[in-house]
């Protein structure tokens, strides 16, 4: 029997194997020319990933959560205005770290599963004088999707530069940095970027960096000044070298291959299999009889889907019968809704395969929590949306 279960939690994920080996391969001098190489390319992959043509990369050893400092740490100087257009955990986040480096916060926010409307955004924007407006692209707690596009535009419009926490989103959903007007946008190794967890990916256009550049204090971090490492991706990406901190050698190896894949495979069209596959477990989920988080499918992620425990159904029992049953899943994380909901991470490298076992497995530990179904009804209408 295999003794390892599927992972299917919002990160980390399931990796691919080429991934997987460059992370167990020996470890290179951070100055030995192969990593140069793979370095530099990653960097220029990094900013295709995010299509952000005239964005500055920065590749940094830490988790999603280091990306959402840097960004704040950077933009923000004391007694600045910051927006928080907030969807849930990620979003109530974002406002600490702003107001950590003495930041105004506002949040405009939404019910669990709801997403504030473009109307009340602009009504804050109207209220003026903000410099910085942060979306959360997928919240993570809700497994909403913001519009993006469309508050990136109301932030151009009112002069705040837009920041987008992508770390569930990256290389799952379509984030245009250029074309929507976003100027900040980070993810982390982890998640649907398909590396196991220890990089921050951070892309800063231009708006961003001459706001950075205009600064009149440093930044109010020393390890994410941007000023410290733009020397060093600018370097690397020159195929030359620089120091500040050592590179997570291995990694950033793993992060080529990855983003080799991601391209190979093509934005677009990785996308959709992330569209079809989250609409083959949507529909598997509602044939079982279980409602789902985000209050409408048009603000639904594609990278995860957040289940409520249908009734009569402790959720305590079902995420240990589910993983008996050989899959991983996540549990609650919105504090109003904790014990009311589960997570099922969908990105990366996932496959039709992983959503039917995880359909599969479902099913097996509601039957074991002694709940009333069709054996195979989530299987058949997963089956039937991945195919429609
Ligand atoms: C996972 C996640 C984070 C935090 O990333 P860590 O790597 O856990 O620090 C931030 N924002 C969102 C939307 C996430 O999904």
């Amino acid at each position: 029997m295999k003794n390892r279960n599927l992972l299917m939690i919002p990160g980390p994920i399931e990796f691919d194997p080429a991934v997987l080996s460059a992370m167990g391969a020996p470890t290179t001098s951070h100055l030995a020319p192969n990593f140069v190489e793979a370095f530099g390319q990653a960097l220029e992959r990094t900013r295709q990933i995010f299509q952000c043509p005239d964005g500055q990369p920065f590749v940094l050893a830490g988790t999603g959560t280091l990306g959402m400092d840097a960004a704040c740490a950077n933009l923000v100087e004391p007694g600045d205005r910051a927006l928080v257009v907030n969807t849930g955990y990620f979003g109530d986040r974002i406002g600490v770290i702003l107001e950590r480096y003495g930041a105004q916060v506002t949040h405009v926010k939404a019910a669990p599963g709801g997403h504030p409307g473009l109307d009340e955004v602009e009504t804050a924007l109207k209220a003026g004088g903000y410099k910085v407006m942060t979306v959360t692209h997928v919240d993570t707690s809700t497994g909403v999707l913001a519009d993006l596009a469309g508050l990136a535009a109301l932030g151009q419009r009112y002069g705040a530069l837009v920041v987008a926490d992508g770390v569930c989103s990256v290389a799952g959903e379509d984030l245009r940095m250029s074309e929507w007007g976003v100027d900040v946008a980070f993810t982390a190794s982890q998640k649907a970027v398909g590396v196991p967890p220890g990089l921050a990916l951070l892309v800063a256009g231009p708006r961003a960096l001459a706001a950075f550049k205009a600064r009149k204090t440093p930044a109010g971090s020393y390890y994410a000044d941007w000023g410290n490492w733009l020397p060093v991706m600018e370097a690397y990406e020159a195929r030359k070298t620089a120091y500040f901190g050592t590179p997570a050698v291995n990694l950033v190896f793993a992060l080529n291959v990855s983003l080799g894949q991601i391209l190979q495979e093509g934005l677009q069209a990785r996308f959709a299999r992330h569209a079809r596959i989250s609409r083959a477990v949507k529909a598997g989920i509602a044939a079982l009889g279980m409602g789902q988080v985000p209050l409408s499918d048009a603000i639904a992620a594609h990278t995860m889907t957040a289940p409520r425990f249908p009734a009569g159904v402790n959720g305590a029992d079902l995420l240990p019968q589910v993983s008996q049953a050989g899959v991983t899943l996540a549990g609650g994380l919105h504090a109003a809704i904790k014990n009311e909901y589960f997570r099922i991470g969908h990105m990366g490298a996932v496959s039709l395969g992983d959503a039917l076992a995880t359909i599969g497995a479902i099913e097996t530990a509601l039957a074991a929590c002694g709940y009333a179904f069709q054996p195979g009804a989530g299987l058949a209408a997963a089956q039937k949306a991945y195919l429609a």
